[in-house]
């Protein structure tokens, strides 16, 4: 991972760690609270509902038994009751006509009643004010039950008859020795509860539903619910969820299928669940609007952490990347690099400090090369000094030796010739006795200059010691060598002296020879040129001798 990216990944985690870590923190702890409100709200519902539906009931009893009361003082009831406690088959067609005319009046006169039935001791219907009865449904044990708690309420349930929740009171109607001739069941409709479930100005938002046992949905606060639900049962595994932990909160699709928060409350006597629930999205819909807030917040500032990070690693890195090219082309020698420095900070003196570097190896550099050239002048010239002879500028003996070894084996190797000349001046001594040894310097100065001039580039000249000169002509035949020879000699002839200002005559005896096969060596054919000189000299000096397989040429100077 490179700069760039270790400066954009911390400086986003740098940010969003204590953001997310702060906002989970603030939305958990606001979650909660919307949860206990919510929750507390929730429980006044159920409370209110739970409350006003356990008044409705104990209303409805005392309606039922002031019912059960005047209908037992009545006449045609007793002997009703009485007859029937005797024999079914004696009941007269026309009593129990009567009974019903009696119990369709009372009908009459109360509105939230739906049924008023009488039944005898067994459960048997007697009379009705329905034709059939829909809604009588004693236990078998009712008559111990009336007998001990008088009246009996039967829970209230939802009736696919008379599409209501219905709710059942059955009063025991007694002799007047307080026998239990029979009951006078009352129905009602329970809808009149429904406007009380919810104190319309208190309460806080949110609606209760009164189940049955079945599951059934009986009432609702919003009539709505119950009119477009076509299904009247509430989920069954949701309704016992609820039950469990009653009181707690639950988040669940609510009867109209759209998301609610809601909690149960159980009544047992009469067996009622009440189910207070909310629209999840009007308790949640500002705190995840909040959180999307947040969330959107976050990301903004990300891209914001991002881009000031990218900024400034671009401003770190960019330097850095021009040094390290700057440091590589230094590396492979390359000493003109001055690199722009627009930064004031440690950045910017890196920069200043690497081109004072970079200047500094400059001038070493040029420091480096003059005293490099320098020295490769003087080992120039101490080489040159190390092949020359001093007086004469020609090549000394040492290089001679190394001319003619190389000569040599060029010479075998393309067996083309050359030619070996062997100059000496004659009677130098004498003119050394007679002039002086600088006039005599001057002489040998002046031939050496005559014979590098009488040469070609390709060929090589050199002293061979005090007045002796050896010349290699490369590929050269004797009778070149000889005229040669012969143009040197004639150069030589008047050698101007400037220290005794006149001009000398200096004769020249020269050996010349070809290289041979048999000159395997240095040695021998300097010995064989030493030789052809000396015969130049034992014929009289001021003459060429060669000394070659070929018919000798010899000549004198007259
Ligand atoms: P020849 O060769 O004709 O037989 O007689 P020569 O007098 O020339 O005899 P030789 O060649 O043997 O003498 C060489 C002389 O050259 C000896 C020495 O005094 C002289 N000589 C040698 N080197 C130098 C030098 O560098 N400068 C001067 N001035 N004289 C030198
Ligand atoms: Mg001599």
């Amino acid at each position: 991972m490179n700069i760039k990216s270790k400066i954009i990944v911390f400086s986003i985690l740098a940010t969003l760690i204590p953001a997310v870590g702060l906002g989970i923190l603030s939305f958990q702890q606001n979650e909660t609270m919307i949860n206990e409100n919510v929750t507390r709200e929730l429980r006044a519902l159920a409370n209110y509902a739970g409350r006003e539906s356990d008044l409705w009931i104990k209303e409805q009893i005392l309606i039922a038994r002031d019912l059960a009361t005047s209908i037992s003082t009545s006449k045609i009831l007793i002997e009703e009751l009485s007859l029937e406690n005797q024999s079914q088959e004696n009941i007269s067609v026309a009593q129990q006509g009567a009974l019903e005319l009696y119990l369709k009046s009372v009908h009459r006169r109360l509105e939230d009643v739906l049924e008023l039935t009488v039944v005898d001791v067994e459960g048997g219907i007697v009379a009705s004010n329905v034709a059939i009865p829909f809604s009588v449904t004693l236990s078998q044990d009712w008559p111990e039950d009336a007998s001990i708690q008088g009246d009996v309420v039967i829970s209230p349930e939802w009736n696919e008859n008379y599409a209501t929740a219905i709710l059942s009171v059955s009063v025991p109607i007694l002799s007047i020795d307080d026998y239990i001739l029979g009951a006078l069941i009352v129905t009602f409709d329970m809808r009149s509860i429904q406007l009380s479930l919810k104190d319309k100005v208190k309460s806080p938002p949110g609606e209760v539903l009164l189940l049955d046992k079945a599951g059934n949905i009986m009432l609702a606060s919003d009539a709505e619910i119950l009119n477009t639900n076509e299904s009247k049962l509430f989920d069954s595994g949701m309704m016992n969820r609820l039950q469990e932990k009653p009181g707690e909160y639950e988040i669940f699709l609510g009867p109209q299928q759209e998301k609610v928060v809601g909690l149960a409350y159980e009544s047992e006597k009469p067996s009622i669940t009440i189910i207070a629930l909310r629209n999840y999205q009007s308790v949640y819909s500002a705190w995840e609007q909040q959180r999307d807030l947040f969330a959107g917040l976050i990301g903004i500032m990300i891209l914001v952490v991002a881009a000031i990070a990218l900024r400034m690693s671009h401003a770190i890195v960019t330097p850095l990347q021009k040094l390290i090219s700057a440091t590589e082309k230094i590396v492979k020698g390359d000493l003109n690099v001055e690199l722009v420095n627009s930064q004031h900070d440690e950045i910017g003196q890196l920069t200043q400090r690497f081109n004072q570097m970079t200047d500094k190896l400059r001038q070493n550099q040029v420091e480096i090369n003059a005293a490099s050239d320098a020295m490769q002048k003087k080992n120039q010239l101490l080489e040159t000094l190390s092949v020359t002879d001093s007086l004469t500028g020609l090549y000394n003996r040492n290089k001679l030796n190394m001319i003619i070894s190389d000569q040599l084996a060029r010479y075998e190797r393309n067996k083309r010739p050359f030619a070996a000349l062997m100059i000496d001046v004659d009677y130098f001594k004498t003119l050394n006795d007679n002039l002086g040894h600088i006039a005599g310097d001057e002489v040998i100065a002046a031939i050496a200059k005559k014979i590098s001039q009488s040469i070609r580039n390709v060929d090589f000249a050199a002293r061979y010691g005090g007045d002796e000169f050896i010349i290699i002509l490369t590929e050269t035949s004797v009778n070149e060598a000889v005229k040669t020879a012969e143009r040197i000699r004639a150069q030589v002839a008047n050698v101007h002296c400037s220290s005794l200002n006149k001009t000398l005559k200096v004769t020249l005896s020269i050996g010349i020879i070809q290289s041979e096969p048999e000159d395997l060596s240095l040695t021998m054919l300097l010995s064989r040129v030493d030789s052809a000189l000396y015969q130049a000299k034992r014929s009289g000096r001021n003459q060429v001798h060669c000394s070659t397989p070929i018919p000798e040429v010899k000549q004198q100077h007259s």
